[in-house]
């Protein structure tokens, strides 16, 4: 039996995702070997690259100057990626400073670039996103966090300008509707929302590529990785292949516009009871709220060990809080069903009777 996993990532998978994968772990397809032992360059694993390549095209609706590459390196690597592929020396880049992962990629920015922290809600423990900011428009692109995993914000609008806007959205890419075509570059590690630890999908601009002098290391290349089909060198093959089968999982169920309305639900469920029950209470602004990462706390925190304790004989998983907020955190991605948040909502109700 699965348990109800909030893991904050890597994170659920789709239950067909992994009975297809496992199969594939045996036999690929009929081909005699594991999807493990295949080559890169065989036509069976090209298509599976390019059917995960296509389908986030499709999934994102992104215009023909979009290409899809499946990295490697984590979110963690794009932080400095990013600003190596298109920040000169003296160029300035503006940035958005709403947590931990933003200012890791501020820090690494900063190696290639002049970089301008336009705006930062760190004096509150980035409990809001920062909405007063001005853009220098002589940035040669604007960088923001469109999901804050561990304090549970997200941007509910797009920035409007006509700087070319980067995004990481490692924690809500693929969760709901947004005119994607409005940024030049948007990177994500697959492990939240859109497969299993161990790649990491960027989609950008060819036009954004080119522009710069610096000399670029080969594999740190955006132009040669898309030039070689997103294999440079060996991918990742079984992490783009679950990709791939989370893509097509995804496809099925209607896409992003179907998803979201079930994200909706679920997040709706979870802050309705967080907002009525008396035991708890949300810990960022309320129009900035996260429908991916959920994050709350107990009045009194030294029921929270308890409550943990509770959950955890209820099959909830993963629910404690980062570190650095503390209290709780739900993570509702993509391929948690709306079923484990009726769970915790019955956990929290029954958990405060209990109290009362
Ligand atoms: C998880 C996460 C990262 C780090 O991703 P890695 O793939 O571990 O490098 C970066 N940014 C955000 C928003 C994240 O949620």
């Amino acid at each position: 039996m699965k348990v109800h996993n909030f893991n904050a990532g890597p994170s659920v998978l789709p239950n067909e995702v992994l009975y297809k994968a496992s199969k594939a772990l045996i036999d690929f397809e009929g081909s005699g070997m594991s999807i493990l032992e295949i080559g890169h360059r065989t036509s069976p694993f090209i298509a599976v690259m390019e059917e995960a390549r296509s389908l986030v095209k499709e999934l994102m609706q992104l215009e023909d100057d979009f290409e899809i590459l499946y990295l490697q390196g984590g979110a963690t690597m794009q932080f400095l990626q990013v600003p190596m592929n298109l920040l000169e020396n003296g160029d300035t880049a503006a940035y958005v400073d709403t947590g931990v992962w933003s200012n890791k990629a501020i820090k690494e920015a900063k190696s290639f670039g002049f970089v301008d922290v336009i705006a930062s809600s760190k004096e509150s423990n980035y409990n809001h996103i920062p909405k007063q900011f001005n853009i220098p428009p002589q940035a040669k692109y604007l960088h923001i966090t469109t999901n804050n995993t561990i304090y549970g914000t997200q941007w509910q609008m797009t920035p409007v300008t006509d700087v070319p806007l980067v995004a990481d959205m490692s924690s809500d890419i693929l969760s709901r509707s947004m005119d994607f075509n409005k940024f030049s570059l948007i990177y994500a590690g697959v492990q939240k929302n859109m497969g299993a630890a161990g790649a990491t999908m960027v989609a950008v601009r060819k036009s954004m590529l080119g522009k710069i002098t610096r000399k670029i290391p080969t594999i740190m290349d955006y132009k040669l990785h898309i030039e070689n089909g997103s294999m440079l060198n060996t991918p990742p093959v079984f992490a783009v292949y679950i990709s791939m089968l989370t893509l097509r999982w995804l496809k099925e169920q209607g896409g992003i516009t179907a998803i979201e309305k079930i994200n909706d639900k679920k997040a709706a469920m979870l802050y309705d009871e967080i907002d009525h029950n008396p035991l708890f209470r949300g810990t960022v602004a309320k129009e900035d709220r996260s429908k991916m990462n959920v994050c709350f706390i107990m009045d009194k925190p030294e029921m929270e060990e308890e409550f943990l304790k509770f959950c955890a004989k209820e099959d909830i998983v993963g629910i404690k809080g980062h570190r650095s907020v503390g209290g709780f955190r739900a993570s509702l991605y993509n391929a948690l069903p709306l079923e484990s948040v009726e769970v915790m909502v019955e956990a929290m109700k029954y958990f405060s009777l209990k109290k009362a």
